[in-house]
């Protein structure tokens, strides 16, 4: 029977009907197994049916769903005190995904900059490459013109930079820039890391000119890069806002805007809401997944499977020349800028039970659950490494030298 009919036209999925998952592995429903590298694009925090995130949805579940935020959420206040106690911030606003935790970062900016006396200053500058959501505010934050076509007339006072630009960055920072908006490590756009150095200098020219920064760590946050968020490693380049989602809520909609007490001061009764953010059974999950993130050694376990990682695509880049030109990324967001078809690599690995995702640059991505092991990693870069060697070959038979 045709489906899919009735859902709007905007995703165009494989025919693969899954049914179940449990850790890295997924089932369709003709019982074939696949190893799921992608998880949700950076969502499976902890894999599929984690049995801490399915006990802690299921005794939640027995007890309260929701309330609104019109009632202290149960849950909520001490996830929000143990995230402020473990990173910079202050104050958390509870949204349900990455867009919404993006737009109340930059309202936030905004209003901070009218209750200073400066309503004028609304500039939010951000870099080619990003991604920041799909709603009207984060495609403008982002800038990339093929989602912004056909949405009507851009906001006014977002300005977009090339990515890495440091002298651009100086010249365009002014009395008018009301805050600076960046990915500590960009995802959807070819998973490039911004050097540590380049994000203390972003902060101190943030600060020359009294602009707020905000990091975007939706996708490379939630300990996916080895550190709970991916900024840390630059140590001395804490924002004043940053957006989280997709790895916090491990597969349940959970987004998080965290803010320094002097932005967060101002968003008083009034100013901003949601109905779901936050609710009970996000935040319960949203418990169970901090009491893995929060541990050092789970942490560590990313670093050492992100060098096996790491260590498995320079051994493809030498025993399959011509696939790949350069490893990108950091921790598990990690993949590489092929020299063949990023699309046709990632057909090729799914055909041969291995799901992966591709990005901008033509680079395929791979984001697995945090918790892969050793031996999963082995059994999915040689499966990587055969669809390379498939398409390169089919490559070589399309265009005879
Ligand atoms: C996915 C993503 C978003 C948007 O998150 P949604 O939950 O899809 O709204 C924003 N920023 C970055 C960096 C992302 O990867």
């Amino acid at each position: 029977m045709e489906r899919r009919n009735h859902i709007f036209p905007t995703y165009a999925p494989p025919a693969i009907q899954f049914e179940r998952g449990e850790g890295i592995r997924l089932w369709d429903r003709d019982g074939r197994e696949y190893f799921d590298f992608i998880s949700g694009i950076s969502v499976n925090t902890l894999g599929h049916a984690h049995p801490d995130l399915v006990k802690a949805l299921e005794n939640q579940a027995q007890k309260l769903w929701h309330l609104s935020n019109m009632f202290d959420v149960p849950g909520q206040s001490e996830l929000a005190d143990r995230y402020c106690e473990l990173t910079f911030a202050d104050r958390v606003f509870f949204a349900n995904s990455g867009a919404e935790a993006v737009e109340c970062a930059l309202k936030t900016a905004r209003r901070y900059h009218f209750e200073k006396g400066d309503a004028d200053r609304i500039e939010i500058i951000g870099f080619d490459g990003a991604f920041h959501g799909r709603t009207y505010a984060t495609i403008n934050a982002a800038g990339n013109p093929n989602y912004l076509k056909g949405f009507g007339p851009a906001l006014p006072g977002y300005t977009k930079l090339p990515f890495g630009d440091m002298d651009a960055l100086k010249s365009t920072l002014s009395k008018k820039t009301a805050a600076v908006i960046i990915e500590p490590v960009q995802g959807e756009g070819g998973l490039r890391p911004v050097s540590s150095e380049n994000l203390r200098l972003i902060r101190k020219l943030c600060d020359e000119v009294g602009a707020l920064l905000i990091y975007d760590e939706v996708q490379c946050g939630a300990g996916r890069t080895g550190k709970l968020f991916a900024h840390e490693w630059a140590e001395t380049a804490a924002p004043d806002l940053m957006a989280t989602a997709k790895g916090v809520g491990g597969g349940f909609p959970l987004g998080m805007c965290f803010a320094t007490e002097e932005v967060a001061q101002f968003m008083l009764p009034g100013t901003h809401g949601t109905t779901y953010g936050g609710n009970a059974l996000a935040v319960a999950v949203g418990h169970a997944v901090l009491d893995h993130l929060s541990k050092p050694e789970f942490l560590d376990n990313v670093k050492v499977i992100a060098d096996q990682i790491r260590a498995g695509f320079e051994t493809i880049q030498k025993e399959v020349p011509g696939t790949i030109e350069e490893i990108r990324g950091k921790g598990l967001l990690i993949g590489a800028k092929l020299i063949v078809p990023n699309i046709a690599v990632r057909n090729a690995t799914r055909d041969l039970g291995l799901l992966i995702g591709v990005a901008g640059d033509n680079v395929v991505r791979l984001a697995p659950a945090l918790n892969v092991t050793s031996e999963e990693v082995s059994e999915a870069m040689s499966r990587l490494k055969k669809a390379l060697q498939e398409v390169k070959e089919a490559e070589a038979e399309k265009a005879p030298a």
